[in-house]
């Protein structure tokens, strides 16, 4: 067990401070006026070993006050494919760092006010794109996706203008670092060989010390950084997660799921859905997601490239992530089939499920969910499966399939069922229900969004008083749309 934590213990001459004045500049945050709390994160303050929040001196830090001057950074990174030149944290100021859970924290505020990389924004977030932020990040969080961590949400009743005039918000987030792709884009782009090399070691030593001892310490880097960012792909595609916006500077050095923005869960199952209303191309579709984390990956391929100095290595390491992703996705579909024992035919009958599902009808959570219920002595019971697919005679077809396949298993149909259900979530964050929370979060009623986060928490449970949160959804969700104004 850590020492409780209380504020007094936030380091603030920690993580990427510590670099220097290239890397980061010392920033005061503007605090919310009248500020109020939102949302605080009662489990992972536990968690973290938190003893003293959440009190006033909480609301006053959350919010704004700032009893340190806190640290923005500066990165660049490509944004729907093309050089967007120099981004940083516009609006975020990092506070310092704690240590909780047997874990290193940076704690930072998003929202917090203008700093030299606000460009033209107002340094502001929104309540309704911080509530989903929080609710998004312990979603992941509770479906075992690596993710940020949100620890709270204040809010004020001062007005913030996107399309319409909203009012302003903080979150707070936690991760053991914020350092992005575009942080390395960043300084190679300007030619900072000595930053880059400061940066890359820095990142080594602190989460990857297994690379030090490689004969190129960078080549193995963004070997292990690949190899991470295929597996966060597998996992998206494992829960129907839609990111909306995986621009490089929005792709954590990680291969944590970073900066929620625009983001969906898919209802009925489509490849080509796009949860960001600005991306008209569906750059960044469902289908595009593991293709296009590739992408991120050659973007930091050729960051690094001054220190890897092998084009021949580099290009076979950043070929590697496909089979890093197939392997991760069907190693996550099998589970999710409740399969437990490797057939190479596994790969097929996966795939043709996909297949089946795309544009059936079906939606994605449901029927995953309700697949725990086939019977395989019992082809009569297929029904609520089949119903759920416009393709009825292409179920049927594929059934026979998967009813071959199951008879290969030493589990029966109630293991098999009790093992899917703990990879197959019951509830995942629909976008009508973060629209819920908001709407009465906005009204400044928190118990939705307080009850709503407690049930993600535990999304492979029952709760038998949320049934309907686990249902389809209803007909005016199809009208919401998310953009990148947040
Ligand atoms: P995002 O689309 O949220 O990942 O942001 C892309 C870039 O724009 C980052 O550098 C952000 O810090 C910056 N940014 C987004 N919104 C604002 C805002 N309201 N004020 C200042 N900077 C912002
Ligand atoms: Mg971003």
């Amino acid at each position: 067990m850590n020492a409780p934590f209380d504020l007094r213990h936030l380091n603030s001459v920690a993580g990427l401070a510590t670099l220097g004045e290239a890397f980061v500049q010392r920033v005061p945050t503007e605090p919310l006026s009248n500020p109020q709390w939102l949302a605080w994160n009662t489990a992972l303050g536990l968690q973290l070993g938190i003893s003293d929040g959440p009190n006033d001196e909480w609301l006053a830090r959350l919010s704004g006050v700032a009893s340190i001057t806190p640290w923005c950074s500066v990165y660049s990174g490509h944004q729907f494919g093309a050089w967007a030149g120099q981004l940083g944290d516009g609006r975020a100021h990092t506070l310092g760092v704690l240590q909780g859970g047997g874990a290193s924290w940076e704690m930072q505020l998003k929202g917090s006010g203008k700093t030299p990389y606000s460009r033209m924004g107002d340094g502001r977030a929104v309540l309704r794109s911080s509530v989903r932020e929080y609710l998004c990040s312990e979603a992941m969080a509770g479906l075992g996706i690596p993710t940020t961590r949100a620890l709270a949400v204040t809010g004020s009743a001062q007005p913030v203008r996107r399309e319409t005039v909203e009012t302003a918000a903080i979150v707070t987030r936690l991760a053991p670092s914020f350092i992005r792709f575009g942080h390395f884009e960043h300084f190679a782009h300007h030619d900072q060989h000595d930053a880059l090399q400061q940066l890359t070691h820095y990142v080594i030593a602190t989460f990857y010390p297994e690379c030090a001892a490689a004969p190129v310490p960078a080549l193995a880097l963004l070997e292990t950084v690949s190899q991470r960012t295929a597996f966060l792909m597998a996992q998206w595609q494992a829960v129907g997660f839609c990111h909306g916006v995986m621009n490089s500077d929005n792709m954590s050095i990680l291969g944590l799921t970073l900066d929620y923005g625009p983001f969906g869960f898919m209802d009925a199952f489509n490849s080509n859905h796009i949860c960001n209303h600005t991306d008209s191309q569906g750059r960044y579709a469902y289908g595009q997601q593991p293709r296009v984390g590739q992408w991120n990956c050659g973007a930091l391929a050729s960051a690094l490239l001054p220190l890897i100095n092998d084009m021949q290595a580099t290009r076979a390491v950043l070929e590697g992530y496909s089979a890093h992703f197939d392997a991760a996705f069907v190693q996550l579909f099998r589970a999710k089939l409740g399969l437990s024992l490797t057939y190479e035919s596994d790969v097929e009958l996966i795939a043709q499920l996909m297949q089946l599902l795309d544009n059936s009808g079906a939606d994605f959570t449901v029927f995953f969910r309700s697949l725990s219920l086939f019977e395989v002595g019992n082809p009569t019971g297929d029904d609520l499966l089949r119903d759920q697919v416009l393709n009825r005679a292409a179920f049927d077809a594929w059934a026979v399939l998967y009813r071959a396949r199951l008879k290969l298993e030493r589990r029966d149909d109630a293991a098999r069922a009790l093992a899917m259900n703990r990879v197959n979530p019951k509830y995942v964050l629909r976008n009508y229900l973060a629209e819920l929370a908001i709407r009465d979060a906005q009204c400044g009623d928190t118990h939705l969004l307080e009850t709503l986060k407690q049930v993600l928490d535990s999304p492979f449970d029952e709760h038998p008083e949320h049934e309907a949160w686990a249902g389809l959804p209803p007909n005016w969700a199809n009208q919401l749309s998310v953009s990148c104004s947040s």
